[in-house]
Formats: structure tokens, C-alpha cells, sequence
């Protein structure tokens, strides 16, 4: 996500904060600002816009004076990119100035509670409701660090926090839960960040963070305590990596690490959103009387978005009972669909800019239907645009090749489901109370799937078939459609041909392709289809393919009986299996790619954001 750096020392901190932000920008952004103790005065520059902007504004750096201050990028989670929502955010009475990574789960509620002991508000994020509160327990009489100790004890969600207290002009305080934050030792200055890079320039000595540490820093000296506010040692790491390395995170490309990050960005989109054992979408508007009358459901998408719109489909058609119907933006916006006002037009785009999804979400609203996008780029076009807007939370996307997008917008799909199912009341209470377990669980799963020992595995099997010219991905139900995504991974990264089929689907053509050594992945996770997947299996081994599975741990022992090379991830419900075995496929691509030296993280012929028609 965004970046945070801090600096305190004996030089301009401006000029310092400004470059530390240009070692972030890799990590994307949408504005940027600083925050100086001027003459002992809090001074905050910032600017939407790129980091020239604010260096523009600041005459780089030398417009502020003073040897003390935090710097923010920020990719906008609450509240659209703009002036007013960019960081540092000051409180209500301008004691307190804060910089922000992460996401405050509950910042309507406290935000409720500060605005009734007389707080105002000036911008739209969740992270002003911080600098409001730690301002609030400094005036009930806490020192600047318990006023921050005990604000972030009040907070769920995720943080790190860079703040200045305006009556200590020689302190930052730094603090995390689930977003990075790093100290850096310097000499006769110190530092906190997001990330080395920031701080490469100044030292190699860091103490990287762990949830719930806080830290008090001066230019001569740092303090480290525990969540209690107990005083602990921390030991400094070297860090060897150089600059490009370090802004992997020591990965070898953005593509690895974003891989990485799939259970993190998919506890971030789904875990703010289960309260109280219901699904809360604060975000959008669906009355209940609207959905009462909805009689079908378009999901409107390109590339790996149109997958999730196919899961979607399955996902959706069991849980509410509603028909769905999946269609490419390209198509949808020319084609005559059928749209009124029972009709809901589900969009989904990671950039919020795609040219022909923007234009078939705008033909829906031109023919009537209401209109719901499910979009990572706060502000986006395609925000703006609909009528509702479910934030994907999956952080800035490098690669071009999609995969953290990809899983969270499968979350928004199953939460989306679930709202919808509620409303409608289409399950039984045991069985939703088990999806919502389940889901809380998924990230977890996630984990598993990509520990040491199963990446390896995917290793070794790219290994085996990276040099394949043909590759089929089989699998029955929603199998079918995350080999739809894993057969496009192969292709947009590996440059090999591959197809996806419904395992059903390859006698009635696509079988006179298989010859000696044509790879098919077999994706089969659901216990009930296993056996006719595997049937299907036995025919293209029984014509000269080399087959390679995925399944659950629990069919283990049944995939051995018909082949020798398989992956086997966790069980989970069957409907949230995709989230597990796409990543497999992910990885899979990822290695593939690796081993067939193709550049993985900018693929010829593609761009990230595809705004052209
Ligand atoms: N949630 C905060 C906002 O929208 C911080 C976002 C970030 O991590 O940059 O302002």
C-alpha cells in the first residue's frame, strides 16, 4: 500500500521526507504530503497528484523549515484521491498530525463518538478519526505516547501510524498493526518507514516492527514498547539488499510478492466487512425492497475480472437463487441486453479506468438497470460512475498480470452473495453462519497454500513442463472457471498456448488436440464431481497427455489412484475453493514464466490498465 517515512535529525527534514517518498512511489500511489515542525508550528504540504506536485508546492522541500516531520503517499481506501484527504491529517485542534497505511474498520462508529464530544471533521478518510482520538485522551490529560497507546487500543483494523505532537517538537511516535512499519538507525538522526528503500540512502541498520509495537523516537535515542506500553529491547537487522531488490521486498518480482500478498489483501477486503455474524456493506445502498423485486443479475467485465464474473455466477446462483449472467464489457456495451429496473449490472474492474467496461457500465445506467462496481482505485472513473461501489482494499497492483486483484475481487463476489442471500433470506441460518466461518477462515487457508513446502511442489512441476507448447486446464462447476484464469495466467506471462475447458467439454472437440506430452491440469476440488473429472483424465492419458492435478488434502489418496503428479491444497467450502486452487495456478504461471526467461512482471503486448477500446 501507501508509504510512510519519518525523519528526525539535524538536517531540513522536507528535502529528506520528499526523497524518502520517491523510494515508495514503486508502491503506488495517488497523493502525497508532509508535515514539518516549523519554528515549532505543525506545517502540512500536500497535494493530489504525483509526488512532483507537492515537491512542486514545497519548492522540493525548502518552502518548510525544520528538522522534524512525517511524509505520506497515499492510496486512497476512504475518500476519493484528493487535496483534502491526502496525509498528514491534523486534528481537530491542531495538536495532534498523523500519516496512515492501512484501514480503521470501525471509524464511523468512534468517529460518532468524537463528533459528539464536539470533534469536526474536514476530510472523508477513516484516518482523520485517529488524530482525533489520540488528541482526544491527550486533553483528558495522557502524555503524547498513552494518548497514541491508548487511541490505537480503541482502534480495529489495520495501521501503521507515523505521528507529531505539537508540544513535542523533537518526538515521532510510530506504531503497527498489519501494515509495515520499519525504524532506521542514522547517525545523529533517526528514521521510521514503510519500507528500506526510503531509508537506503541514510542506513542499513532497521528494526523491522511487529504488530502492536510502539515506538518513541528524538534524533539521539528510540524507546520500543509492547501493546501494554511495556518497555522492550529491539535488535537493529543489516540490511544487505540493494535498492531494486528492496522494493520487491526481497522478491524477485512484483508478480512473487503480490502473490505473497493474497492472504493479506483477502483479510483486508473480507474481515472489515463480517460484524456481529452478518455481512455489513457500509459502502453501498441495495434496499432490501429493490432486491426483493430482482429478477437477474449481468456481471460486466474484461480479462481475469470477467473470471470472477463466471464464478460470480455459480457463487450467486446457488446462495440467492437469482439468475447471473456473465458478459465481456467488449460485447455487453454493443449487444441489445435486457435491462430494466429489476435488473442489477454488476461491474468489475481492478483500475476503475477499463475503456469498454466504463462503457458498458454507462450504457447499463443509460438503459435503467442499477448499477454496483466492484473497483480497487478509490475515485476511479468507474467508481464515480455507478451507483454503488464495493472497494476490492487489495492495495496497488505492480504486475501487470493480475492475482492479488483477482482474489480479492472473488471476496467482494462471495460477500456480495451473502449480503444479497441475507436480504433475501434464501439459506437456512446454520448453513450461512457456516459460509461466514468459513470465509473469516479463507484467508488463513491462503496462508497454506503458499508455505515453503507447497511452493516448492509448484516448483518442481514447472520444472517438468515449462517447455510444453500446448497446455489444457480441465476441471467441472467452478474448477471450470478458475482454469479460465489459470490458462490465461500461462498465457499472458509463460507465452504458451493453453486453453480451458469444462472437463465435460473436451470429447465433444478439443480431445483430437492431445497427443504425446500435451500437459492438461486437472483442477478437481469438489468431492461430488471428482470422479467424473478423473474419468475425463483417464481419456487424455489415455491418449499421451501428461497430467498434473489439484485437489484437496481429503482426495489425497483418490488422485493418486489415477495419477502421479498432483497438488493438494486445504478444504474449505466448496464455493470458496477457487480462492485456494487459483493461487496454485498463479504460482504455477509465475514459475513457468521464470524458468522460460520471459519478463514476468511486464509481458509484451499488455498493459496494466487497459483504457483503450
Ligand atoms: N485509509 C487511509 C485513507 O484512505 C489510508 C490509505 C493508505 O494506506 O494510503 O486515507
Amino acid at each position: 500500500m501507501c508509504g510512510i517515512v519519518g525523519y528526525v535529525g539535524q538536517e531540513q527534514a522536507a528535502p529528506i521526507l520528499l526523497d524518502g517518498l520517491s523510494k515508495l512511489e514503486y508502491r503506488g500511489y495517488d497523493s502525497a504530503g508532509v508535515c514539518v515542525f516549523d519554528e515549532g508550528v505543525l506545517k502540512v504540504a500536500k497535494a493530489k497528484g504525483r509526488l512532483q506536485a507537492l515537491i512542486d508546492l514545497t519548492d522540493g522541500g525548502k518552502a518548510l523549515h525544520g528538522c522534524v516531520g512525517i511524509g505520506h503517499t497515499r492510496w486512497a481506501t476512504h475518500g476519493a484521491p484528493s487535496d483534502t484527504n491526502s496525509h498528514p491529517h491534523m486534528a481537530d485542534s491542531g495538536k495532534i498530525a498523523v500519516v496512515h497505511n492501512g484501514i480503521i474498520e470501525n471509524y464511523l462508529e468512534l468517529k460518532e463518538l468524537l463528533m459528539a464530544r464536539g470533534k469536526k471533521f474536514h476530510s472523508e478518510t477513516d484516518t482523520e478519526v485517529v488524530a482525533n482520538l489520540i488528541e482526544f485522551y491527550y486533553d483528558m490529560g495522557c502524555d503524547f505516547k498513552d494518548a497514541v497507546q491508548k487511541a490505537v487500543s480503541r482502534v480495529e483494523g489495520s495501521y501503521a501510524l507515523g505521528v507529531l505532537c505539537r508540544d513535542y517538537p523533537d518526538t515521532i511516535i510510530g506504531v503497527k498493526k498489519d501494515s509495515p512499519l520499519i525504524f532506521g538507525y542514522g547517525q545523529g538522526c533517526n528514521f521510521i518507514a514503510s519500507d528500506v528503500p526510503a531509508i537506503l540512502k541514510y542506513t542499513r541498520d532497521v528494526v523491522y516492527l511487529n504488530d502492536g509495537d510502539l515506538l518513541v523516537m528524538d534524533k539521539d535515542s528510540v524507546h520500543f514498547y509492547d501493546q501494554h506500553g511495556e518497555h522492550i529491547q529491539k535488535q537493529p537487522e543489516h540490511v544487505s539488499w540493494e535498492l531494486s531488490a528492496a522494493e520487491k521486498g526481497g522478491y524477485a518480482h512484483f508478480m512473487l510478492k503480490e502473490i505473497h500478498e493474497q492472504p493479506k489483501a483477502v483479510r483486508d477486503t473480507i474481515h472489515p466487512r463480517i460484524k456481529d455474524g452478518r455481512v455489513v456493506l457500509d459502502d453501498i445502498q441495495l434496499p432490501a425492497s429493490y432486491l426483493e423485486h430482482l429478477k437477474r443479475i449481468y456481471i460486466v467485465a474484461c480479462g481475469s475480472a470477467y473470471y470472477v464474473g463466471i464464478h460470480g455466477k455459480y457463487i450467486i446462483e446457488n446462495l440467492c437463487q437469482v439468475p447471473v449472467e456473465p458478459v465481456l464489457a467488449s460485447e455487453f456495451r454493443y449487444a441489445d441486453p435486457v435491462l430494466d429496473d429489476t435488473t442489477l449490472v454488476v461491474i468489475i474492474s481492478q483500475s476503475g479506468e477499463t475503456a469498454d467496461t466504463l462503457a458498458a457500465l454507462r450504457e447499463a445506467k443509460r438503459r435503467g438497470a442499477r448499477t454496483l462496481a466492484i473497483v480497487n482505485v478509490v475515485g476511479s472513473s468507474i467508481a464515480k460512475t455507478a451507483d454503488d461501489v464495493l472497494y476490492t482494499w487489495a492495495g496497488p497492483e505492480i504486475a501487470v498480470a493480475t492475482t492479488k486483484a483477482f482474489s480479492t475481487q472473488l471476496s467482494v463476489m462471495y460477500l456480495l452473495a451473502l449480503y444479497i442471500a441475507q436480504d433475501l433470506r434464501t439459506l437456512p441460518q446454520a448453513r450461512y453462519d457456516q459460509l461466514l466461518t468459513d470465509l473469516l477462515a479463507l484467508p488463513d487457508k491462503i496462508e497454506r497454500v503458499i508455505a515453503p513446502e507447497t511452493i516448492q511442489q509448484i516448483q518442481y512441476y514447472a520444472s517438468q513442463y515449462f517447455n510444453n507448447h500446448d497446455v489444457f486446464f480441465i476441471g467441472r462447476h467452478l474448477d471450470s472457471a478458475t482454469c479460465l484464469e489459470g490458462s490465461l495466467k500461462l498465457k499472458e506471462i509463460a507465452y504458451i498456448h493453453s486453453e480451458a475447458y469444462a472437463a465435460g467439454e473436451l470429447k465433444h472437440g478439443p480431445i483430437s488436440l492431445i497427443e504425446n506430452g500435451t500437459l492438461v491440469v486437472a483442477t478437481a476440488t469438489n468431492p461430488k464431481l471428482f470422479d467424473k473429472t478423473m474419468s475425463n483424465v483417464k481419456e487424455v492419458k489415455a491418449r499421451g497427455a501428461d497430467v498434473l492435478g489439484i485437489t484437496i488434502e481429503d482426495l489425497g489418496g483418490e488422485i493418486a489412484k489415477t495419477m502421479d503428479s498432483a497438488i493438494l491444497i486445504p478444504k474449505t467450502e466448496l464455493l470458496y475453493q477457487p480462492s485456494l486452487s487459483v493461487v496454485v495456478l498463479q504460482t504455477f504461471a509465475y514459475y513457468v514464466a521464470l524458468m522460460r526467461g520471459c519478463d514476468v512482471d511486464k509481458p509484451r503486448n499488455l498493459a496494466k490498465s487497459v483504457t483503450v477500446e
